[in-house]
């Protein structure tokens, strides 16, 4: 396999040599820059297989720079963020970050998110269609796997690629309870070393999206102790 490479943009210095070190340990080859404007222009140059993305940076922030970013290409985006900054944001279903990790975090960790990602996205969409199976429905909410589009009472949803494939699992296998470990194991990769409150965020937003109340579920039902259920 070719070398991978990984962006990281992160203003502290020590830090940022800490990841190019780890990383390249690991075989990466890295690049590398200490501000927003300077990593966006790396990006589009580089073309980096993910990008390390430290939230609070100087001539344009992190959250900033994954917007545009996410507008521009599907790299993989893992967000640096510290304690105390909004983790929704963050996880960015508005924004399109992949996955986030807390500062401080264990480069063990990290370095497990970044090649579970990598995995992932060499895989591709694990929401693949089997062949001539491409539309699945459940109650009111309808979806082309082929055309990768979803209705809720024939209206059209604008959904996150993470969003998408959350509904997909739990559509396709409607009244089948998931952990939030099962979930994440599915949408992020089998070692994810996961933050369960990812899931939480993703259904949050999901829920935003195709129920009527959203502070109300009746698609997907919260199973306290357990996970989540679709129900239709
Ligand atoms: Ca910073």
């Amino acid at each position: 396999m070719p070398e991978q490479k990984v962006l990281v943009i992160e203003d502290e210095e020590n830090l940022l040599e800490a990841l190019r070190y780890s990383l390249e340990r690991e075989g990466f080859s890295v690049l590398t820059a200490t501000d927003g404007e300077g990593g966006l222009q790396l990006a589009r140059e580089g073309v980096p297989d993910l990008v390390l993305l430290d939230v609070m940076l100087p001539r344009l922030d992190g959250l900033e720079v994954c917007r545009i970013l996410r507008r521009e290409t599907n790299t993989p985006i893992l967000m640096l963020t510290a304690k105390g900054e909004e983790i929704d944001r963050v996880v960015g279903l508005e924004l399109g970050a992949d996955d986030y990790v807390t500062k401080p975090f264990s480069m063990r960790e990290l370095l497990a998110r970044v090649r579970a990602m990598l995995r992932r996205s060499a895989m591709g969409s694990p929401a693949e269609p089997a062949a001539g199976n491409t539309v699945v429905r459940a109650g009111d909410v309808e979806i082309d796997l082929t055309g990768h589009t979803a209705k809720v009472a024939g209206n059209a949803l604008d959904l996150k690629p993470r969003e998408f494939e959350l509904l997909t699992l739990l559509v396709s296998n409607k009244g089948r309870a998931f952990t939030r470990d099962q979930i994440l194991e599915r949408l992020w990769g089998y070692d994810y070393i996961g933050d369960s409150r990812t899931v939480d965020v993703h259904v949050r937003w999901l829920r935003e999206k195709i129920e009527t109340e959203p502070g109300q579920p009746r698609k997907i039902i919260t199973i306290r102790g357990v996970g989540y259920r679709f129900e239709a």
